[in-house]
């Protein structure tokens, strides 16, 4: 599999280059240069295969001859290791739960897959390579944790000051060893701005050997399909396929679920759910898209006003026979309806949302009132208690922290603090 840059200005590369690049030379995003079909036969008899067969015949196309068959399989397999259980919430409703890896969200698929593939190519390296990372909330979690202790790799995770919740900021401030943080007086997309300058700073870029763990990179967008393939495995009715809700925020994982479905996954329509960053929203009533500054919420995961996966689903419908509102539409809602219906879903179904998948659940239930008689599913990105400062106070009561998560919040967190300047994130990494 070769990819290209959607820039167009770039050479094409293998999964390898595109996953140390990160974003192509011409600062345009990597897009496979053909899309896998897998055969009726896989889906046919999906409920019989194993999740990790399945992981490796979705993602296997897509690696190529970058990393042998052998290794390949071993990587997803460490990748999945987790349940991903798809539960029913409502007669219509059901979730798939994404969020039982190690850091409590469903990054840790991108981000286990990532370092591991990257920890593959770099390992006869005599060079460090460094990972730059913005996160607005569960990436830096995950990516410290998938790539602690890798060899060969140093990681930057790049947060806004005061943007993240107390679990979230626990998570990517208290590793140490090739973990290291840097709290940003600014908000995530002046992150995300800032990482973006330091790959298109092309001496910076070479010196220090810097790649992305953003969703932006191949490695970490890709595995994401495999969700929406389990999830597919745990329906009942295939004579029926879900409508599916995903919280979005950057659009990397609504983006694999559309990919998915390009390549066989049966789907009825998907729904990317929105808190008040609405871009993508007002892109689909309009077909103009305006970028604007993030608008922090409480789905702090989702505060992105100018998402970068939105161009990648453009283009898998540039050429399509039907256009991309035959398939995709998009909603908003504010943080007031997504705390009542936090609090509506508990009383009334007792299942706990976090507010990234209340946002999933209310856009689901939205489609599902215009459209009776079909059945969905929404992504539960998060687990609610790494927004239980939120939670809690909405339905009374405490929530238990799992284990994993008592232990770091003794930990003392350790991070640098400067302004969203280029100037002092260079002197920073210079440093490292
Ligand atoms: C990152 C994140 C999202 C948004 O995912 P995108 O791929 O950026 O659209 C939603 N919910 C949670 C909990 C997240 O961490």
């Amino acid at each position: 599999m070769r990819y290209y840059s959607l820039k167009h200005q770039s050479a094409l590369v293998d999964f390898k280059t595109a996953t140390i690049n990160g974003q192509a030379p011409d600062k345009g995003l990597y897009f496979p240069e053909h899309i896998p079909q897998l055969p009726d036969a896989f889906f046919a008899e999906i409920d019989k295969v194993t999740n990790e067969e399945i992981a490796f015949q979705v993602i296997k196309p897509f690696v190529g001859d970058s990393i042998p068959e052998e290794v390949i399989y071993q990587i997803v397999a460490e990748t999945i290791n987790f349940s991903i259980p798809l539960v029913k919430v409502t007669e219509n409703i059901s979730t798939l739960e994404m969020f039982h890896g190690n850091t409590l969200a469903f990054k840790d698929v991108g981000a286990r897959f990532m370092s591991r593939c990257l920890g593959y190519f770099v390992k006869d390296n005599t060079q460090k390579v460094t990972v730059l990372v913005a996160t607005s909330g569960d990436t830096g979690g995950a990516v410290a944790d998938g790539f602690f202790g890798v060899e060969g790799v140093d990681v930057v995770i790049l947060y806004p000051s005061g943007k993240v919740s107390s679990v979230q900021e626990k998570q990517l401030t208290t590793l140490g060893n090739n973990i290291h943080a840097l709290e940003v007086k600014g908000t995530f997309d002046d992150c995300q701005q800032l990482v973006k300058t330091a790959f298109a700073d092309r001496e910076l870029s070479s010196d220090l050997f810097l790649t992305s763990a953003n969703s932006i990179n191949v490695a970490r967008w890709l595995p994401q399909q495999f969700f929406y393939f389990l999830a597919y495995k745990q329906w009942a009715d295939k004579s029926m396929p879900p409508v599916i809700s995903v919280p979005s925020g950057n659009f990397g994982n609504i983006c694999s679920a559309l990919l998915a479905m390009r390549s066989g996954l049966p789907v009825q329509h998907f729904i990317a759910s929105c808190n008040v960053n609405d871009v993508v929203p007002r892109y689909m009533s309009s077909l103009e898209y305006n970028p604007q500054k993030a608008v922090p919420t409480i789905s702090n995961a989702m505060d992105v006003g100018d998402p970068s996966n939105f161009v990648r689903i453009l283009e898998m419908f540039t050429n399509a026979s039907s256009p991309l509102s035959a398939v995709f539409s998009a909603i908003s809602f504010t943080d007031e309806e997504t705390k009542n219906t936090i609090k509506r879903v508990y009383n009334d179904y007792g299942y706990l949302l976090d507010p990234h998948g209340a946002i999933g659940f209310m856009g689901l239930e939205n489609f599902l009132n215009k459209h009776p008689g079909q059945k969905g599913l929404f992504a539960e990105t998060a687990h609610p208690i790494k927004f239980y400062d939120v939670v809690e106070p909405l339905i009374g009561k405490a929530i238990e922290f799992p284990t994993t998560i008592q232990s770091i919040m003794h930990k003392e967190k350790k991070s640098t603090l400067i302004n969203p300047t280029y100037n002092e994130l260079v002197d920073y990494l210079k440093e490292l």
